[in-house]
Parts: structure tokens; C-alpha cells; sequence
């Protein structure tokens, strides 16, 4: 059959499917500008993990040239949510050609079918999901000042991103919250006073590398 689920578990590289490699997966959320990116370093950098942006990913793809990209680009410029086919089979492809079995998803699921996709197709629940939590002022600031050439990071792209968070992104988090796997963090302050929460979290888990 050609339906979704078929298609991306037949794409597994070189036949290795990502049940049989056993990874462990923490999920990074938390509205636009709520620091992922910036935390997911240190995180890397501490406990060992591979950091794997969901935004990234798709910017990669319409700068390689794939048939998606003119799509992909356009639901970014607009801050919509990719098609969930598009965006599990950039992550499994990461997943399956990295070494490492420790991964930090930064930026997805964004929404409730993302959520359910990724989990149906992959066979994988999160660990436990980091959530980021800042007011709004203080991210559309941040979105505004820190010019990274992006398309996205214009105001009015950025109310949308809001709206979507706020509209299609919280649900995944209540949802977790709901089975106890949420580890909420106040993001509304400077990045190690962050990490320093973010740090006592993971610790819990996992141990830290080149101490
Ligand atoms: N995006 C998406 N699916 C994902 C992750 C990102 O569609 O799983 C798109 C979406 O349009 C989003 C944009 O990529 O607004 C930028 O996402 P990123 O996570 O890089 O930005 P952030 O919201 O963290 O600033
Ligand atoms: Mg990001």
C-alpha cells in the first residue's frame, strides 16, 4: 500500500529500522524564541547528546535543491506547519545515519498529528519533553534582535508563528502533561541561569560527559 505510514517506514536507510536501534529521544518545545536552539547546545555539549532542529532540517532541504523546497519554503515564509511526511523522514534520516543513540528534537511535533505520526512511525516515545516557557514580549523581542537572515523573523511572520504555537503546538504539550512527561522550564531569563534548571532535569537521567 502507498499510504504515508508505509512510504516512511520503507524509506529506512539501508534497511536498518530505527526500532532496532534503540534510541532514546528528548523532545525540545517552547513557543518561537523561547531559547531551543540555544539550550539544545549546552545540552550537546553536557550530556553527550546529537541535536536534531526540525527548522533546520527543512531550511537544508530548500537550500539542497529538493523537490520540496519551493513548498517548504513557502510554509515557513508563512509559519505554517510542513506536511508531518516531510519533516519524520528529514528526522529518521538523521536519526538512522548518526551514530549516536541520544538525540535532542528540537521544534517538533508541532502539532497534535505530527505527534501522533512521528510515534506511529517511528516507534519511538520521547523520554521525557524539555518545555521552554517564556511570555511572549520577551521572544518576539528576542525573534527581533537576533537577525539571523531568517525570512521567518519579520513581525508579521512572527505573529503567525505565535498563533500557530498557541493554537497547534500547546495541545502536544498538554497532551504530554497529561501522561507526566512534561519537565517545564522558565526560559524568561539569561541563558546559564536557564541551563542551570535545564541542567538539573537531564541529570536525573542522564550523566554528564568529560567531567
Ligand atoms: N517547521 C515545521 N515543522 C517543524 C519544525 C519547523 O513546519 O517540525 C517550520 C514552521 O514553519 C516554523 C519554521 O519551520 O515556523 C521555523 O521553525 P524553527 O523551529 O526553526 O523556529 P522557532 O519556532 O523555533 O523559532
Ligand atoms: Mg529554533
Amino acid at each position: 500500500m502507498g499510504s504515508f505510514v508505509d512510504q516512511v517506514k520503507k524509506s529506512d536507510l539501508n534497511g536498518t529500522s530505527l526500532a532496532e536501534k534503540n534510541v532514546t529521544v528528548v523532545f525540545v518545545l517552547g513557543g518561537p524564541g523561547s531559547g531551543k536552539g540555544t539550550q539544545c547546545a549546552k545540552i550537546v555539549e553536557t550530556f553527550g547528546f546529537t541535536h536534531l532542529s526540525a527548522g533546520d532540517l527543512l531550511r537544508a532541504e530548500i537550500t539542497s535543491g529538493s523537490e520540496n523546497g519551493t513548498m517548504i519554503q513557502n510554509m515557513i515564509k508563512d509559519g505554517k506547519i510542513v506536511p508531518s511526511e516531510v519533516t519524520i523522514k528529514l528526522l529518521e534520516q538523521a536519526m538512522l545515519k548518526n551514530a549516536n543513540d541520544k538525540f535532542l528534537i528540537d521544534g517538533f511535533p508541532r502539532n497534535e498529528e505530527n505527534r501522533a505520526a512521528f510515534e506511529l512511525v517511528t516507534g519511538i516515545s520521547p523520554a521525557f519533553v524539555l518545555c521552554l516557557d517564556c511570555p511572549e514580549e520577551d521572544m518576539e523581542k528576542r525573534l527581533l534582535g537576533r537577525n539571523q537572515g531568517r525570512e521567518d523573523d519579520n513581525i508579521v511572520t512572527i505573529r503567525k508563528r505565535f498563533k500557530v504555537f498557541l493554537e497547534s503546538s500547546l495541545p502536544v504539550i498538554e497532551y504530554y502533561d497529561s501522561i507526566g512527561k512534561v519537565r517545564k522550564i522558565n526560559a524568561a531569563k539569561q541563558v546559564d541561569e536557564v541551563f542551570a534548571d535545564v541542567e538539573s532535569v537531564f541529570t536525573k537521567l542522564f550523566k554528564k560527559i568529560n567531567v
